[in-house]
């Protein structure tokens, strides 16, 4: 595995590679990898010729300054196991590489930006939408791959891709989880041992919406819901919410042929976590 730390070297490296148009499969990291982050380089090495990861914790994308200074950071453990997993290159920027002025772009994603993660974490996602445009310019990927945990995210690249004409096709890929359920997720690194063995009932939460969603109205559920997540020892919810999976927008009934997204926000002491379940009709 090659790893680059500038721009320029990036641009060296996939001169070099494309030569013979060969394909490449490109995966977006904050870092602090674990087997979630695998799974969409895994696929990514299946499906493409070559396979870049990039690791940036991306600060533009922090909307609580203690959240970005505590975040895990672990790249020579990273860079091991994307080896080990076959990864071609590994593109490891500074923040002054990535952003040589602070002139960033203002997206306009609609409804889709004020709502769940984008109104309890104001700049977020537009900070996500420039690096991702920023990394999607420089790699110029045929797939990039993205996990569905940050559900609200796929769709918000999902327009950004749109509205910036990129020609990469995103994969969604499936939450990976703990045995017991709970998401993973490089922040699950924060949590103490009881905090980690109590935020598996997130996923005892998603589990009785999903297979309960038929005996209450959207409203009656939301409020178990709310309930079995504040019932876990430390936390405090930020939000619930049953939505339409395509729109995002909130529903008031569990009828219509999208079916729905239950999207959950919650602390665990001062580690905020989420997680999500699709429901079927
Ligand atoms: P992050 O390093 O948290 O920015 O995540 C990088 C990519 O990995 C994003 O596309 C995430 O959605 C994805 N990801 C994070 N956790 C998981 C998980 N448990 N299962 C699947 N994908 C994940």
């Amino acid at each position: 595995m090659k790893t680059v730390k500038t721009v320029s070297e990036l641009s060296k490296w996939l001169k070099k590679e494309f030569i013979n148009d060969r394909s490449l499969g490109f995966v977006p990291t904050m870092g602090a990898l674990h087997a979630g982050h695998l799974s969409l380089l895994k696929r990514s090495v299946k499906e493409n010729d070559i396979t870049a990861c990039s690791i940036f914790v991306n600060p533009i994308q922090f909307n609580n300054p203690e959240d970005l200074t505590e975040y895990p950071r672990m790249p020579h453990k990273d860079a091991s196991m994307l080896e080990e997993n076959n990864c071609d290159l590994l593109f490891i920027p500074s923040v002054e590489e990535m952003y040589p002025d602070d002139n960033y772009k203002k997206y306009d994603f609609g409804s889709l930006e004020n709502i769940m993660e984008g109104a309890f974490r104001p700049g977020h996602f537009n900070g996500v939408a420039v690096v991702v445009d920023r990394l999607l310019r420089l790699l110029k990927p045929s797939k990039a791959y993205f996990g569905l945990k940050d559900y609200q995210q796929f769709l918000i690249i999902s327009e950004m891709v749109k509205q910036e004409g990129h020609k990469v096709e995103l994969i969604g890929c499936p939450t990976v989880r703990e045995d017991d359920g709970l998401a993973m997720s490089s922040r699950n690194l924060r949590l103490n041992e009881k905090q980690r063995k109590d935020a598996s009932k997130i996923y005892d939460a998603l589990i009785f919406a999903k297979n309960n969603h038929d005996k209450y109205s959207v409203k009656e559920l939301k409020d178990i819901i709310i309930k079995k997540l504040n019932n876990i020892p430390d936390s405090k919810v930020e939000y619930v919410e049953f939505a339409d999976p395509q729109t995002l927008q909130p529903k008031s009934s569990f009828a219509g042929e999208n079916g729905s997204i239950l999207c959950v926000a919650l602390f665990i002491g001062n580690i905020r976590l989420i997680d999500n379940m699709k429901l079927c009709r």
